[in-house]
């Protein structure tokens, strides 16, 4: 594909993104259905009692699965280059992430409402799990795991956000005993190329990175050259 043309239709693309309203109130939107649909999920989940063991289960599992489903989502989104289509300027705009060092400072609940506005493959993942609580004989244990991953995918966002911005001890702790993403792990994402996709703890990138080889060619030859001729002055406030 013709390099100029796609530096061209990112240009476009961000442009849209940074000039229309309608983005950024879609983001607005997404973040309020997502956020209803985890405390309605939540709030149906602690009425069912599946004691100590199985919530230690059911927590051990949706932390894994987060990662890997969110470490997919990633490497599609990193791999995609449909800047003409419907989603493009939220595509383009999302590529921007791999030149940003550090994040504009922020509340975590303020940066909890923000990123979930970004996830909207969640909204369907969130309905269908809401539907589930209507389902009869539903498994307790699994309507807990999935209730989990429907809010740890949001604490992913958080969890790649304290990464790039915070040093604070609890951090460092919560880093250390890997409930959060690592540094130096993540690191491997922003510098080397088609590695290092998992953002809540990273546990499961050897697996990403695995399908990310066989069925991917990676960012930095391809869409990190997109945003190549996009000013810098007009970076977005991250
Ligand atoms: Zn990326
Ligand atoms: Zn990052």
């Amino acid at each position: 594909m013709n390099l100029e043309l796609k530096q061209k239709q990112f240009n476009s693309a961000m442009e849209l993104y940074e000039n229309r309203k309608r983005y950024k109130l879609f983001g607005r939107f997404v973040s309020i259905i997502n956020i209803s649909l985890q405390i309605y999920i939540l709030s149906r989940v602690l009425t069912l009692a599946i004691g100590f063991w199985w919530q230690i289960v059911s927590v051990i599992t949706a932390y894994v699965i987060t990662d890997f489903i969110n470490g997919l989502v990633h490497l599609y989104m990193d791999d995609n280059e449909n800047y003409e289509s419907l989603a493009g300027p939220f595509i383009a705009n999302f590529h921007l992430h791999h030149r940003t060092p550090r994040y504009h400072d922020n509340n975590l609940l303020i940066m909890y409402f923000n990123e979930t506005g970004s996830k909207m493959w969640l909204v369907f993942y969130l309905v269908a799990v809401a539907i589930l609580f209507h389902l009869p004989n539903t498994n307790p244990v699994l309507l807990y795991t999935l209730t989990y991953i429907g809010i740890l995918s949001s604490i992913a966002e958080i969890s790649h956000y304290l990464c790039h911005n915070s040093n604070s001890a609890v951090v460092m702790f919560l880093i250390h005993i890997k409930l959060l993403l690592s540094k130096r792990e993540h690191a491997k994402h922003h510098i080397k190329d088609n590695v290092s996709y998992t953002f809540l703890n990273g546990i499961t990138n050897p697996l990403v990175d695995f399908i990310a080889k066989m069925f991917f060619t990676g960012y930095k030859k391809k869409t990190d050259l997109h945003y190549a001729k996009y000013s810098e002055s007009n970076m977005p406030r991250r």
